[in-house]
């Protein structure tokens, strides 16, 4: 009875050693794993983060800032991608820009992997890809990561109970002594990057990036910054434009004149107690106009069926027809009669969406110092063209250097 018993125990005790040495390799490779970005000659250079943070040397947040410029000098616009990594489309629509934009007036700043720790890993129980993978038009496999909501927790672990949000040392004539800049929050979004501005130069590592956004748009007074996200097709903020109050002008152009060209977006002012945020906080402790954009991600909904690379980037799930049969599209936020929201749409919709606010800043700052030129789109028609022949294409290793 007792040599079962040990018998037993050495089967089960073997399984699991098996099992965390094939886990744990399948986690260290993931870990590891470095995107290539191909630079071609639009970028002009590329520096790391922490000249913003010094204390970000040596962590994994010191990510590379892709500088886009013109011949002329102009105004100035940061796009941050991948600050939650398991939005497909805002990461790879900034690798997108930061390949094909071709700036020839003012700067384009590009970080497509601001939250660097979360494409390092995935949520649990999730059930999610690790990895994406694209063909380019000369035939070479490009992979990229499909990430995490928040932080690595080997970067930034113990969680606290609850996370209490703070300004830190910031201040702003913009925002009255009477307004809470405090937000408590549950504990796990202390990992959660886009929870974490304007930052503290000294905290977390996701506080760090935060901060070293915010001292890079005001050290080199950046005009615009835009942050790219997804969001569930039952979430009601979706296919939007979440402005801060002194950017709702030109988003409000920006919604206008793509809705003319029946790309349609809403528009969501940038709630004033919601801490934490792009939208919020990068409006009120810079001069920037702060925006974030939204599209429906399929495989980050929870109607969402079975999870893998095929739903990320065809956004095919019969659970979403299923949903959409009911009460005629009601419960959702994004049009899915089509039976499918494919990553090549979201990132065209990012993609078009960038392109027209810069336009639409331009109109709006109605300055030429301060303006921007991107040569592949010099009008909202041309934008409108570029986007038309990305979704027929549906394809967006063609996209990709
Ligand atoms: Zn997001």
């Amino acid at each position: 009875m007792k040599k079962k018993g040990l018998i037993s125990t050495c089967i089960i005790l073997c399984c699991a050693i098996v099992l965390a040495t094939v886990t744990g390799i399948s986690f260290n490779k993931k870990r590891n794993f470095v995107e290539d970005i191909v630079v071609g000659s639009n970028v002009k250079g590329t520096f790391k983060l922490d000249e913003y943070n010094e204390n970000l040397k040596g962590t994994i947040g010191d990510v590379d800032v892709y500088v886009l410029k013109g011949e002329e000098e102009g105004g100035k616009v940061l796009v941050l991608g991948g600050t939650h990594a398991n939005e497909p489309a805002g990461h790879m629509a900034a690798i997108v820009i930061l390949e094909q934009f071709q700036v020839s007036k003012g700067t384009v700043y590009v970080i497509p992997n601001i939250c660097q720790s979360g494409l390092t890993h995935n949520d649990p129980l999730e059930g999610t890809p690790q990895y994406l993978h694209f063909t380019t038009k000369n035939g070479d496999v490009r992979t990229f990561h499909f990430g995490s909501r928040a932080s690595n927790p080997i970067d930034q672990w113990p969680d606290p109970d609850t996370y209490l949000h703070t300004s830190g040392d910031w201040t702003s004539a913009k925002v009255s002594p009477d307004v809470n800049t405090t937000q408590t929050l549950s504990g796990s979004e202390v990992r959660n990057q886009n929870r974490c501005y304007p930052g503290i130069a000294d905290g977390t590592v996701t506080e760090r990036v935060s901060y070293a956004v915010t001292n890079m748009i005001n050290t080199l007074k950046i005009d615009m910054v835009i942050d790219l996200h997804e969001s569930s097709p039952e979430y009601a903020v979706n296919n939007a434009i979440v402005a801060h109050q002194d950017a709702l002008s030109l988003a409000s152009d920006t919604v206008l004149q793509l809705g003319d060209r029946d790309i349609l977006l809403r528009i969501e002012p940038s709630p004033a107690a919601l801490r934490g945020l792009t939208h919020r906080e990068l409006g009120d402790y810079t001069d920037a106009y702060a925006l974030l954009c939204e599209v429906g991600n399929p495989s980050q909904g929870r109607f969402r069926g079975y999870t893998d690379e095929a739903l990320a980037i065809t956004g095919k799930d019969p659970c979403y027809t299923d949903a959409y049969a009911i009460n005629g599209g009601a419960l959702l936020y994004v049009d899915y009669s089509s039976g499918d929201f494919p990553l090549s749409l979201r990132v065209a919709r990012h993609v078009a969406t960038v392109a027209q606010l810069i336009d639409s800043m331009n109109f709006e700052v109605d300055d030429e110092a301060r303006s921007v030129i991107v040569d592949n789109f010099p009008d909202p028609d041309a934008i409108k063209e570029f986007y038309d022949e990305m979704v027929a294409a549906d394809d967006l290793g063609l996209y990709l250097n």
